[in-house]
């Protein structure tokens, strides 16, 4: 074993010499190595180390891991990791485009493939893999291709540019492998303009992460994306003409006329170098080490892929980088020993989420799982929990993985209630609930307590500080949101002002964005990231600019990129329910609705089975449509006049009244009519929370306008104005902000105020928080909204103006056009339907989901979705 003592190191020439600093050789220029050379240069204040990285690829380690955005950016720089100065260190070489051939135990020497030959005191291997190609015949014919480097890409985009333009036509793909791998390929040549075939030898995609279930919804989704998918097929060969593929035939099935053709079926450690010099490998592969990361050999190391440890070789970084992390400290003196791999992943593969965690194929005979399934609309959530429910082991998500972040560090803990009620977005464990020792970023090994500890004790200030301090969510990024969260809660629990920077992506905050987006009229994500932020954006920045976009009424939310950025419900323009189906909710202004127009409810809510139930808001939700179902139950909607009543949208929902002066008794003005204004002007306003307005026709309230973010009271003389009510957890009444206000006024003033909320409040702000937190409290607001003190109200006037213009409804803009009726489509791909995959039970005239235990009585079952549990 390495100890930290000098010794003497024979030369090539066989003498023996002492050297300071001492050599370490790591071969290989991948992303382990890189984490490699920082971890020890950043603890090894002594200089003991002087360290040289051969690199076979001609460029400084990348971050392979966002290898298909080379796709969309074509600067190699895009994929950098971390700062050149690592490379600018005097006690660091990196030789790109230098490839070990050979390694010498007795010397203690590498040979290079530029004829050189390097002396080491400790040699790391972290040559990672090769991409597997299958031994079919003609897998090596021009246009076949691996996917694993970026010059694979680069090769890839090469040919599919040159025979597009050969061809002049359409080219068709074929991706054998529906792993992640595979799936990414997909990806990069759908985005190539390639129709794409994903061919997979096993029964479902992704078969290492997710079960049959979620292989199922994961389907259906690619499918509906464009994809073609075919599984349990085996490629028998690839046929060329005049020397480029051509065709592929399989063991069985017709075969399939191709153009190009990327092998994603796997990766096999690069062990050459270890095997010729006599080291032990594994079974299938891999530089065998022991806990330290150590081999047979004292001087020589393994980590990342190549490495086989504990019997297997690991192909994500996460275990690569707790590899390196502790050959650093064994090499500076320290004890530190693999702490096991942890092989949860959380993917956004073509658009789709895909995470799997812990034990999630249910391997503990014991294990209970719990199911909500879709597999019409893709969405499947599963917990796998301890036989007697209370212990999280693992999970898969596939279509909808909000509640991934929350739930991966809770793997082995209780979690107390329902598991059902976890796999709900607003079920997920809160971050303050977080014990100390929860893991939060998996890939960096960071926990809660480390996180909360780097802002109560190590001084960070943002998140910036607490990832430069602690490594959280500097890798896949998937645990930022939760990450923010934590230092968010410690900052405010040390009394400490919070960053307002967005995230890591955005310096700016979301109002500082907000206008920049609006005063330069960028109308993409893209082009908000090019000119205002850095790298590829996340689940904080997305939606925040899906909405700041949608504010701004620069088209669809649906439209073309903005699709992606939005968040689950937005997606679909549904609310997804506990069971796995959706609600539709049609406006229904001031809670006015004709004879007819209740007829027409009535009519789709009996023809589809839907459960009806009048809301708070003065409106009629329909509950338990299949996705497929909802183009057919808004176009019936539509025809009779309604439209979105954007429940699922953080927009104005709802403008509630009392009946008012027309027929009640004691009412002084005519709230329902004003209602009905209002919820006509500002309908589809995009907003950072949910909007809800209330309007009362005399001061007894009947309309509750004072729990709402902007109440109406009607008073003799006209209308008090009421603001930052609601609330959400946190009740308020809301506050006075004018009294006795003209009809013209008082929409004038609610104008400005929406707008100027809309514009400055942070993510997820509610109208009461930001009330309380503007600087100067209501009286400032009061003061820009009523007197104009910003001097911005004509602008807020012509913005609004311009809102009022602009409205479309989101349901009957979607219904025309085919290109976005296409996510709703996923049915036409789709087999029979299983008649018995919904379980619902009749309660009061109408359906509703079946408890655990009715299922369990053979509970009367509708087709459509699932909650089911399996022992
Ligand atoms: C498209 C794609 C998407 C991925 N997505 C994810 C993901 O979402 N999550 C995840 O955890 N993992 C993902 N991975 C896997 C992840 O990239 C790897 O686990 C990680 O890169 C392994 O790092 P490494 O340093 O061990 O090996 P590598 O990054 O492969 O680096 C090894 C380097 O060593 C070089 N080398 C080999 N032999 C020699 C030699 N003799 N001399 C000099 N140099 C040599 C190689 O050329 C290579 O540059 C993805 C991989 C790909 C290709």
């Amino acid at each position: 074993m390495f100890t930290m003592q000098k010794r003497p190191v024979p030369s090539v020439s066989g003498m023996v010499e002492e050297r300071t600093p001492k050599q370490l050789v790591v071969v290989g220029g991948g992303m382990v190595a890189r984490r490699l050379v920082d971890a020890v240069r950043s603890r090894d204040e002594a200089g003991a180390w002087a360290i040289t990285v051969l690199s076979e690829e001609p460029r400084a380690p990348y971050d392979r891991v966002a290898l298909t955005s080379y796709f969309t950016g074509r600067d190699p720089e895009d994929l950098a990791l971390g700062s050149q100065d690592l490379w600018d260190d005097p006690l660091v070489t990196l030789r790109r485009g230098v490839a070990a051939t050979a390694l010498d135990r007795g010397t203690r020497t590498v040979s290079t493939s530029d004829g050189r030959t390097l002396a080491y005191d400790a040699l790391v291997l972290a040559t990672g893999s090769y991409a597997a190609v299958p031994p079919v015949p003609g897998h090596d014919l021009r246009g076949a291709f691996v996917y694993r480097t970026i010059d694979d890409v680069a090769d890839l985009r090469a040919y599919v540019e040159h025979i597009g333009k050969e061809r002049g036509r359409r080219l068709r793909g074929a991706v054998v492998g529906g792993g992640l791998l595979g799936l990414e390929a997909a990806g990069a040549l759908t985005a190539l303009g390639v129709d794409t075939t994903v061919v997979e030898f096993a029964p479902r995609l992704m078969p290492l992460q997710v079960d049959q279930g979620g292989g199922e919804a994961l389907r259906r989704l690619i499918e509906a994306l464009g994809v073609n998918v075919r599984t349990g097929t085996a490629t028998s060969r690839v046929v060329g003409e005049q020397g480029r593929v051509a065709r592929m035939d399989f063991a069985d099935g017709p075969g399939l006329d191709v153009d190009v053709v990327v092998f994603a079926v796997g990766v096999r450690p690069r062990d050459e170098l270890a095997r010729a010099a006599g080291l032990e490998v594994g079974e299938r592969g891999g530089v065998v080490v022991d806990g330290a990361c150590a081999t047979a050999d004292p001087s020589v190391w393994a980590v990342g892929e190549v490495a086989c440890i504990d019997g297997r070789c690991l192909g994500l970084v996460a275990p690569g980088y707790a590899m390196a992390e502790v050959v650093a400290d064994r090499l500076l003196g320290g004890q530190g020993t693999f702490p096991g791999a942890d092989l949860s992943t959380k993917l956004k593969l073509l658009g789709v989420d895909v995470a799997s965690f812990g034990d999630a194929f249910a391997s503990d005979p014991g294990a209970l799982e719990v199911v909500i399934s879709d597999p019409v609309a893709g969405v499947y959530k599963k917990l796998v929990m301890s036989d007697d429910a209370r212990t999280l082991r693992g999970g898969i998500f596939v279509g909808d993985a909000s509640a991934y972040v929350a739930l991966r560090p809770m793997v082995g803990r209780e979690l107390g209630g329902d598991p059902a009620a976890y796999l709900l977005t607003e079920g997920a464990a809160p971050a303050g609930a977080l014990p100390d020792d929860a893991g939060v970023c998996s890939c960096n090994n960071v926990t809660a307590g480390e996180i909360r500890c780097a802002v109560s004790d190590g001084g960070c200030t943002d998140l910036a500080g607490v990832k430069a301090c602690t490594r959280a969510g500097t890798s896949c990024g998937s645990c930022l949101p939760l990450v923010k969260k934590l230092v968010t809660s410690e900052l405010e629990k040390s009394g400490v002002s919070v960053s307002n920077a967005l995230c890591e992506h955005f310096d700016l905050s979301r109002a500082q964005l907000f206008d920049v987006v609006r005063v330069q009229g960028l109308r993409t994500f893209s082009e908000v990231i090019a000119r205002h932020g850095r790298g590829r954006g996340c689940d904080i920045c997305k939606p925040v600019i899906g909405s700041i976009l949608a504010s701004l009424g620069t088209g669809h939310i649906l439209e073309g990129e903005r699709a992606t950025l939005q968040d689950t419900n937005d997606h679909v323009m549904a609310n997804l329910q506990k069971d796995g189906s959706y609600s539709v909710v049609p406006r229904i202004p001031g809670g006015e609705i004709t004879p007819e127009g209740l007829i027409t409810i009535g009519e789709v809510a009996r023809e589809f089975g839907l459960y009806t139930k009048i809301t708070g808001g003065q409106r009629i939700d329909l509950f338990g449509a299949r996705i497929e179902q909802l183009p057919q139950i808004w176009r019936r909607l539509v025809d009779a006049g309604f439209e979105s009543g954007h429940a699922y949208g953080k927009s104005l929902r709802t403008v509630k009244s009392c009946v008012g002066s027309t027929w009640c008794r004691y009412g002084v003005q005519d709230s329902v009519a004003l209602a009905i204004a209002l919820e006509l002007r500002y309908r589809g306003l995009r907003s950072p929370h949910k909007l809800k307005l209330g309007v009362s026709g005399c001061a007894r309230e009947c309309a509750e306008a004072r729990g709402k973010d902007v109440g109406v009271i009607a008073t003799d003389h006209g209308w008090n104005l009421y603001v930052g009510g609601n609330g959400g957890f946190t009740p308020r009444h809301a506050q006075l902000l004018a009294e006795d206000l003209d009809t013209a006024s008082l929409v004038r003033s609610i104008d400005r105020f929406l707008l100027y909320y809309v514009r400055t409040a942070d993510r997820l702000q509610r109208t009461a928080t930001w009330v309380e937190e503007h600087e100067g409290g209501l009286d400032a607001i009061r003061a820009a909204v009523l007197d104009d003190s910003l001097g911005i109200g004509d602008d807020l006037d012509a913005a609004m103006a311009d809102h009022v213009d602009a409205y479309e409804d989101e349901w009957a803009a979607a219904l025309d056009d085919p290109e976005k009726l296409r996510r709703f489509s996923s049915f036409v791909n789709a087999p029979e339907l299983p008649d018995d995959s919904l379980a619902y039970v009749s309660e009061r005239g109408q359906p509703r989901p079946a408890t655990r235990a009715e299922r369990a009585e053979g509970a009367v079952l509708i087709a459509g979705t699932t909650l089911e549990v399996r022992r």
